[in-house]
């Protein structure tokens, strides 16, 4: 007797494991290349995620996979990021049209669960076979071009899908990096975080009502994102050490903490908590020593997360996922070449997360604020950061030459300080040490 079970069971050329945004996006780009093409879910869309906030490079990405106009329906629109600055309104709008590289002039705020479902539904709409509510418990390589998959559903029942080649882009669940043992945590660059939609808080005024506002505080920073109808993400990152702390409700912890920054809570004075819905979720940095091999690619987060100060996670995922599709549909005509078409790939995935941590990890350090509170524009410096900040960190030389030169002054700045405090301390040592020989000869500051 054939089971429902049995009648699951599938071969493909390519299984597409999680359907969060890096996995649609495969999946509808290697279903337009002519691939036979599984797409599995192991939740039902709509499901909630965070990550509302998404860049400018985003766009074109958009355009090219025919989502535009329905992002475009569903977003709010995002002219600019807002860092806190002393002057008189009290922050600094990097505007997205004063970017230097081919970056679009907006991006674009969204319900993660809309804009998620609508990819997914795209996907099947190419013409994947796109299967909600069926996780991925087990995967064995047979062979370079052939893996043995068990899927369970979940209404109950386990089936086999017999794959050529499986992308994975199954998120911080991180199946296969975790499965091989290439999982990296990022031991420096633990957080955690805690956050909630709020009614009634305080828009930026005119045209940067859309802005999303990024705020610094002792134990991480903040973010206030506008979502559609009026409704504003408001959150923390902060050091899983800090949160640790917390006793009492959760609900009055995000509160207190929000409070920390006197920006943010001047703005949520008159906000109210959506269902009083407080959510906590570990934020940790990891990549995995390796991208892909014979027959596998990880893409989005299941391959690598970078704290998401610059909401730089959706771009990467979705741009890392439209070059593996090209990868893997290459792979599959000419396996001889899959290996360097993985280094290509790996080498430039990681070159743009890099050129992004390298803001991301000093973010909160003195320099930095410091050059995101007074941006001077010397050799349009200050416009490079603003395409940085539009995500075109990959192929535009007019904006890397401007971060090499943000860079070098940052180093610079770093060393001087370090020297100053090296001066300093010396002196105070010197003058100790004179005290305590009850020497009398003053010590000249250098
Ligand atoms: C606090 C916080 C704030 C953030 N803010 C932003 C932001 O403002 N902007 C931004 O761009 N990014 C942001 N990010 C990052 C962003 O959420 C992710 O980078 C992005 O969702 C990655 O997309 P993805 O498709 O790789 O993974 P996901 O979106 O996580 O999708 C993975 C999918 O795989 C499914 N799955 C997992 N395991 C299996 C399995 N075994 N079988 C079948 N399906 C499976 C999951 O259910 C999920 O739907 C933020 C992240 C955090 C933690």
């Amino acid at each position: 007797m054939t089971t429902r079970m049995d009648m699951l069971d599938t071969e493909c050329e390519v299984l597409v494991i999680g359907g969060g945004p890096a996995g649609s996006t495969a999946a509808t780009l290697l279903t337009r290349y002519g691939r036979k093409v599984v797409l599995l879910e192991k939740a039902h869309h709509p499901r909630f995620h965070i990550g509302e906030s998404l860049l400018p490079m985003n766009l074109p990405l958009f355009e090219r996979l025919g989502v535009l106009d329905k992002v475009r329906a569903m977003g709010v629109f995002k002219p600019g990021a807002d860092f806190e600055a002393d002057n008189e309104r009290g922050y600094n709008t990097f505007a997205f049209n004063r970017a230097i590289g081919k970056s679009p002039p907006h991006a674009y705020q969204v319900w993660r669960q809309d804009f998620d479902k609508m990819l997914f539904d795209h996907a099947r709409a190419t013409g994947a076979d796109a299967r909600e509510g069926h996780e991925v418990v087990a995967v064995e390589q047979v062979d370079a071009r052939r893996s043995h998959v068990e899927v369970r559903v979940d209404d109950g029942g386990t089936y086999r899908i017999t794959a050529q080649y499986i992308v994975d882009a199954t998120g911080r669940d991180t199946l296969l990096s975790s499965k091989k043992h290439l999982r990296r945590k990022n031991h420096e660059h633990q957080s955690a975080a805690i956050f909630g939609h709020f009614r009634g808080a305080e828009y930026r005024p005119g045209e940067d009502a859309g802005n999303i506002s990024i705020y610094r505080f002792a134990h991480g920073w903040m973010w206030m994102i506008p979502l559609p109808d009026g409704v504003m993400s408001i959150g923390a990152v902060c050091r899983p050490a800090y949160l640790k702390q917390r006793k009492g409700k959760t609900v009055d912890f995000l509160w207190e903490t929000l409070r920390l920054n006197e920006g943010v809570k001047k703005r949520i004075e008159q906000a109210e908590l959506i269902g009083g819905e407080v959510r906590v979720t570990g934020n940790y940095s990891y990549d995995s020593t390796r991208m892909g091999g014979p027959g596998w690619v990880m893409v989005g987060d299941a391959f690598a997360f970078l704290d998401p100060v610059f909401s730089s996670g959706v771009y990467l995922a979705m741009s890392g996922a439209e070059q593996a599709a090209l990868a893997v549909d290459q792979a599959l005509r000419e396996p001889r070449r899959e290996m360097s078409l993985l280094r290509r790939l790996e080498k430039r995935q990681r070159a743009g997360m890099a050129r992004f941590a390298f803001f991301i990890y000093r973010f909160n350090s003195p320099i930095m604020d410091a050059m995101f509170r007074s941006p001077r524009n010397t050799w349009q410096i200050e416009q490079g950061v603003i395409s940085m900040l539009a995500g075109d960190l990959f192929d535009s030389p007019k904006v890397l030459s401007r971060l090499r030169v943000f860079k070098l002054i940052y180093v610079m700045s770093a060393l001087r300080d370090f020297a100053r405090w090296y001066r300093e301390r010396r002196y105070r040592l010197q003058q100790a040490r004179l005290q305590f020989t009850g020497g009398t000869t003053p010590v000249d500051r250098q």
